[in-house]
């Protein structure tokens, strides 16, 4: 098939290597001239990982291409995607903005019948907004075209977006036109062979599903936190209760750790976006709420704790700092844990040494501060600290030489933000340790 997708970023340019690397001829579009300038000369604008193979791969195989319009693309398309991002505003709602934008460019381009298909996360209603925008381009311009909008959110994850993307476990596709069902059967049977992964809803359905989704993980990491909070008072290691837990197949090991908070560019904003959805239909959000008031409370943990290890002086004192990714495997830092810490730890006269093996340059010109030091490897970032805190549960952070770090760090203590460390093991090395939830009988 000829596909166009609308934005190169995370999930866009996932979307359209993987659709590529399946044999489809797939343009990508993207508004920004240094992505695409990037993409054109065969460099990934992010860091993911097994990326930059498919692209290389369908460049030379000429798959897949990069615009800056979506003229000439469209004149053969089958499908185009809306991956465009959807980040929130002042007061929480998701900025249709790109969307809508995007849709319009659309309209004005669409050169025969075309299934158009909105992978970003869109709160309900707005493929019926996208529709009408598209016909009424369509109108206006007198062509006989038609353009059918179908929902199709997206549930990759970053850091393994590209195996989520061939691996999915579930396809969800909102429509109730048969042939655009038909087509994206067709576009997604090369991920959907050995069990079927297609859930056909209506429009609305597929749109509250992702939200839906998201909700229920946030809520789980911030469950998780509440009881973590309580764990560390009661003498109760929340790593123990995890694994108890967990075991139930009801309840499941995944995503049930306690830590210093969830972060990304989807958790936050569609926790809030789903809660703003409420409210402008008059209902009330008290678990969303508190999922939220929690989670930003967790940010600020790791800095207190700290604080009151140093005996309330942070000022002038130097906190190494491993991790600034939201999570490990990538550069994203939207809303990262890392950035609240560095925040409250700059405002109250501290030092930061980081380190991250791949997110330190985005972190850079998001704090432009001489006190954050970004450092070119684990131990570096520990020379001439206090203290460690650890943010980002990348690999190389989860066996650290414990008896070297107690004769660097002066203050000697490990603040474990993702309680990846046995603070038995830990305090034997001679450190102080501090996790989340980690209460033990002293
Ligand atoms: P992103 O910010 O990485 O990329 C969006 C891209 O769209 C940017 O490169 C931007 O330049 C481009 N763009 C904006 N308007 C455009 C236009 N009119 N024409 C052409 N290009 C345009 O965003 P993302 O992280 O890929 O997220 C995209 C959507 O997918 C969001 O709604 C997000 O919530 C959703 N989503 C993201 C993830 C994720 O892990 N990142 C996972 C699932 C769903």
């Amino acid at each position: 098939m000829n596909i166009v997708i609308i934005g190169a970023g995370y999930v866009g340019l996932v979307t359209g290597a993987c659709l590529a690397d399946v044999g489809n001829r797939v343009t990508c579009v993207d508004h920004d001239p240094a992505k695409l300038d990037a993409l054109q000369r065969g460099q990934v604008p992010f860091y993911e990982p097994d990326l930059d193979a498919v692209i290389v791969r369908n460049v030379a195989a000429e798959r897949l291409s990069f615009a800056a319009s979506l003229e000439p693309a469209m004149r053969h398309a089958d499908i185009a995607f809306i991956a465009v991002g959807t980040p929130a505003t002042e007061d929480g709602s998701a900025d249709l903005s790109h969307v809508l934008a995007a849709s319009a460019e659309l309209g004005r381009a669409v050169e025969r019948d075309t299934v158009i298909v909105v992978k970003s996360t869109v709160p309900v209603g707005t493929c019926e907004r996208v529709q009408r925008t598209i016909d009424a381009e369509l109108r206006m311009r007198g062509v006989p075209w038609r353009a059918t909008v179908a929902s199709n959110p997206e549930f990759l994850k970053e850091g393994s977006a590209v195996d989520d993307f061939q691996r999915p476990d579930r396809i969800i596709v909102g429509t109730d036109d048969p042939q655009a069902q038909r087509l994206l059967a067709a576009l997604y049977a090369p991920y959907n062979r050995n069990r079927d992964r297609l859930i056909v809803t209506d429009v609305r359905s597929a749109e509250f599903t992702k939200y839906a989704s998201n909700v229920m993980l946030a809520t789980r990491i911030s469950l998780m936190n509440e009881l973590a909070r309580l764990a560390e008072k009661v003498g109760v290691d929340i790593e123990a209760v995890r694994h108890g837990t967990g075991a139930d197949p009801r309840i499941g090991h995944h995503f049930l750790y306690a830590g210093v908070g969830y972060g990304g560019s989807c958790l936050p904003k569609d926790v809030r976006a789903l809660a703003r959805l409420a409210a402008e239909h008059d209902q009330s959000t008290p678990l969303l709420d508190s999922v939220q008031a929690i989670n930003d409370a967790q940010k600020r943990l790791l800095s207190a704790k700290i604080r009151e290890h140093l005996h309330g002086r942070l000022e002038g004192a130097t906190v190494a700092l491993w991790g600034l990714a939201f999570k490990p495997n990538t550069d994203d830092i939207r809303e990262a844990p890392s950035l609240v810490l560095i925040d409250e730890l700059l405002r109250a006269g501290a030092t930061i040494r980081a380190y991250d093996p791949v997110a330190a340059e985005r972190v850079r010109q998001a704090v432009p501060d001489a006190r954050l030091q970004l450092c070119r490897n684990a131990r570096a970032a520990c020379e001439g600290a206090d203290v460690l805190a650890v943010v980002t549960e990348w690999r190389e952070f989860k066996s650290p030489d414990f008896r070297w770090l107690a004769q660097t760090l002066a203050q000697r203590a490990v603040f474990d933000g993702r309680n990846l460390y046995d603070p038995q093991y830990v305090e034997d090395c001679g450190l102080r340790y501090y996790g989340i939830g980690r209460g033990r009988r002293e």
